[in-house]
């Protein structure tokens, strides 16, 4: 095996937290080049500035008293260079798609080329006001218009709003616009039909919405079957809310006819297109059947996410949902681009101004980069990928559903010796330098490992992680110990989850 590809050996790691030395170097802040830092009043120093300029040779500018600053309580008193390497440490500290492999299943954590990044920074878009007039916005709107008309055409859908901030609050306006639909023809219905691998978010917009949840089994392969919808479909049911592939990965395959037992039954069919990567080009859940889906641009059309950030959940829906879209909507007409507010069925307004701009523009730059032929191959590569992973730890690791998967893959606890569960997996992972994948979801599979490669993983990379995963089949029956404590090569090891949680220590300690 190549030095690259060597799985890192740390039996009887010597670098447990218990066990680390209190020696000089471990006391002056540094462990070798993994960098300490405490909190930056802690580097305070009375009478410390971060700047010394000339002295002033010219009057000083009067400056009405009332307007002044006094002394401003533990201020951190600190030079330019402790703040620049007090956040520059810090940064390091982060681990992210730039830094590393981030197997996360259901959040398409995928490399977001920085041509997009590029893109968003223009200063005639990055610096556009929301205020200026339509005739001076016509550039920037007339991008929202054709990302409107790209996601129409990448679903299979007839109108898209770009207004909502994240795949959640797409899933809100959604299923607002479905309630609205109902009311429109006389009764709001009282039921949404959500099967037992959604996603949490799911049930809690319905319940947002004012729906009574009504979960419903997929089959013994992992998908929902035209059978059992049927047995719960009636006349109080407003909405089935799917997802596509689901979250065990695994394509609907009755989701043809899933639609039409839900549309005879004048309910509507939502779909949850947080795993669109593994459909673009392929197929288009707007000629499946399905009525309204939420895209989530931050998962698969290039923004950088987990960290809280911006992201943008656009909502594509058929024809006769439309009318209900929230305003404004950008339309094309002759003159040029106009937001169109006149839109008396809309449900209103859902987000400040349009949205989240920068997002769209860096989807809008990916797309047209990638190109249709692109955007294929990126899904027919991420699904690939799973594929790979799924070969090479099989029969290592358990497969609760065995049928081929899509783009991300989903193994089971099961086979662990050595009372060794998914924490102790995921815990381990981190020690060998990987981001660990989802765990516990979806709720379906007892102890679930959900791995998302994505398209831009090379083979090596893919390579690296399942010896990885291997070596730590094996420590759990040689050493299981090891694997309770991991991870044991960290600045802070195994934590009590519920404690950090509910009496958070903010404060380093040694
Ligand atoms: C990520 C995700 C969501 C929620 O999207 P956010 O953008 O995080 O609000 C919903 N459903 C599934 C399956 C997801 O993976």
């Amino acid at each position: 095996m190549s030095e690259k590809g060597k799985v890192l050996e740390f039996t009887g790691c010597p670098h447990a937290p218990k066990a680390v030395k209190e020696t000089a170097a471990n006391r002056i802040g540094a462990r070798g080049l993994v960098l300490r830092e405490k909190p930056i009043f802690e580097h305070s120093d009375p009478g410390r500035i971060g700047y010394s300029l000339p002295a002033l040779d010219v009057p000083p500018a009067s400056f009405p008293e009332e307007l002044r600053r006094g002394e401003v309580a533990d201020f951190p008193e600190v030079s330019e260079v402790d703040v620049v390497r007090h956040f520059t440490r810090l940064s390091t500290w982060n681990y992210g798609v730039d830094s590393g492999f981030y197997p996360l299943g259901s959040c398409t954590m995928k490399y977001n080329p920085k041509v997009n990044e590029a893109a968003a920074r223009l200063p005639g878009l990055a610096g556009c006001h929301p205020h200026t007039p339509e005739r001076l916005s016509q550039g920037a709107l007339g991008l929202m218009h054709d990302l409107q008309r790209a996601l129409a055409e990448i679903s299979g859908f007839a109108a898209v709003t770009l207004q909502p901030a994240a795949g959640a609050h797409g899933e809100l306006a959604g299923i607002l616009m479905i309630r609205a639909w109902h009311e429109a023809r006389g009764s709001a219905r009282k039921k949404v039909l959500i099967p037992d691998t959604a996603h949490g978010t799911n049930p809690a917009t319905a319940a947002l919405c004012g729906y009574q949840v009504v979960p419903i089994a997929s089959g013994e392969s992992g998908v929902l079957t035209a059978e059992t919808v049927a047995e719960y479909m009636d006349d109080e049911v407003a909405a089935l809310m799917v997802t596509n592939p689901n979250t065990l990965g695994l394509f609907e395959s009755d989701i043809r006819q899933i639609c039409d037992i839900v549309h005879q039954g004048g309910g509507l069919v939502y779909c949850d297109g947080a795993n669109l990567n593994a459909l673009m080009g392929i197929a288009r859940p707007g000629d499946m059947g399905i009525d309204v889906m939420h895209f989530n641009l931050h998962k698969t059309f290039s923004t950088p996410h987990g960290g809280g950030g911006p992201g943008a959940g656009p909502v594509g829906v058929t024809e006769a949902l439309a009318p209900f879209l929230p305003k404004p909507l950008v339309v094309k007409e002759r003159e040029g681009y106009r937001l169109d507010n006149d839109r008396p069925q809309a449900i209103g307004r859902l987000k400040a101004f349009y949205g989240n701009f920068g997002v769209m523009v860096r989807a809008f730059a990916y797309i047209r980069t990638m190109g249709g032929a692109g955007l294929k191959h990126a899904s027919q590569m991420a699904v690939l990928n799973a594929n790979y992973i799924r070969a090479r730890l099989e029969g290592v690791y358990h497969l609760p559903y065995p049928d081929r998967s899509l783009h991300e893959v989903v193994f089971s606890e099961r086979n662990l010796q050595g009372d060794c569960h998914t924490l102790d997996v995921a815990k381990r992972l981190i020690d060998y330098g990987y981001h660990p994948p989802t765990v516990y979801f979806p709720l379906v599979v007892k102890g679930a490992i959900m791995i998302e490669p994505t398209e831009t993983e090379s083979q090596e990379v893919l390579d690296e992680f399942c010896e990885a995963m291997l070596a730590i089949a094996e420590e759990a029956r040689q050493n299981p110990e090891l694997l309770h404590q991991a991870p044991v090569r960290t600045r802070v090891g195994r934590m009590d989850e519920t404690a950090a949680a509910r009496n958070p220590r903010l404060i380093w300690q040694e």
